[in-house]
């Protein structure tokens, strides 16, 4: 019988595929036999990455990008489809909050950095926004394809101190439900368009909100895991069940749609 979960031959296009959450995705999808791109802006990591997935037999292909860049996006897409003539699967994985953009304990909405948090949703929405319109190309021509965007909890629910970032989550949100009825309605039902809002995972872009200097977690991580019905963070591996079933044709008939992954969190009030 023909596994419905398989991305054997695949091709997997990842940005910020050199972050943390990336890297569990990487690693996994060489593991499954899938052929994968690695983007990312961090070439030192990237090519890093590279050259372990290639030591472990992987097949895997690593390019500098910028997914605030359209022209750096569209050397990105003639050099994939060059070396394999497809695409098969995009995930949208770079993004993430900035320091600056935060508002520190004392202060409120009032002291925002705008400039800031312009950036922080240049990157989370924009981010997502080009590199679907570069990409998706490739899907259309094919009539088949999956994109899987990564969302946030806050996209859901408005964190404190993280205004900009969850604004621009939850547009990442209305961003994948739009593009599941642009798609399929002007191309065909082989396009789907996903996301994926995962909880609390100790990562760069979050560490110094959740971690002190000696590594005890600070008093947001304490909150954070009081209402989380698991009582603890989150593993990068454990959304990868998720991604694989978006990723494969086991869901064939899933457009539109985003999956919490949180131990619970949103589900939990007191
Ligand atoms: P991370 O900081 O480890 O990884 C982010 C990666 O994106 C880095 O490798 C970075 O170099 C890359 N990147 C940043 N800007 C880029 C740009 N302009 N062009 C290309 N690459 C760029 O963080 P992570 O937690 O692994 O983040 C992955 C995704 O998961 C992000 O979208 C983040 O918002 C989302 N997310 C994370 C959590 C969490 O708890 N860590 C929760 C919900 C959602």
């Amino acid at each position: 019988m023909k596994n419905l979960f398989s991305v054997q031959d695949k091709v997997i296009v990842i940005t910020g595929a050199a972050g943390v959450l990336g890297t569990s995705m990487v690693h996994h999808f060489a593991e499954q036999g899938a052929k994968v791109v690695i983007l990312d802006r961090n070439e030192e990591a990237g090519r890093r990455l590279e050259e372990e997935v290639k030591a472990e037999g992987g097949e895997v292909m690593f390019l500098y990008t910028d997914v605030l860049d359209k022209q750096v996006l569209e050397g990105n897409y003639t050099e994939i489809m060059a070396r394999y003539g497809r695409i098969d699967v995009l995930i949208n994985g770079a993004g993430g909050n900035m320091a600056g953009a935060t508002i520190a304990p004392d202060k409120t909405i009032f002291d925002l950095d705008i400039e800031a948090v312009r950036k922080v949703v240049d990157l989370n929405l924009f981010g997502i926004i080009l590199p679907t319109m570069t990409f998706t190309r490739a899907m259309i021509e094919q009539k088949q394809g999956s994109i899987i965007n990564i969302s946030s909890e806050s996209a859901i629910r408005p964190l404190t101190r993280v205004a900009g970032y969850g604004v621009a989550k939850a547009a990442v949100t209305n961003f994948t439900k739009y593009m599941c009825g642009e798609l399929a309605t002007k191309y065909g039902d082989g396009l789907r368009v996903n996301a994926i809002a995962p909880g609390f995972f100790i990562t760069e872009q979050n560490r110094t909100l959740l971690l002190n200097p000696d590594g005890s977690y600070t008093e947001r991580s304490k909150t954070i895991l009081a209402h989380t019905p698991y009582g603890r963070f989150g593993e990068p591996s454990e959304l990868l069940g998720t991604l694989q079933w978006l990723a494969s044709d086991a869901s064939k008939f899933v457009s539109g749609t985003m999956t919490v992954i949180d131990g619970g969190f949103d589900a939990f009030s007191i």
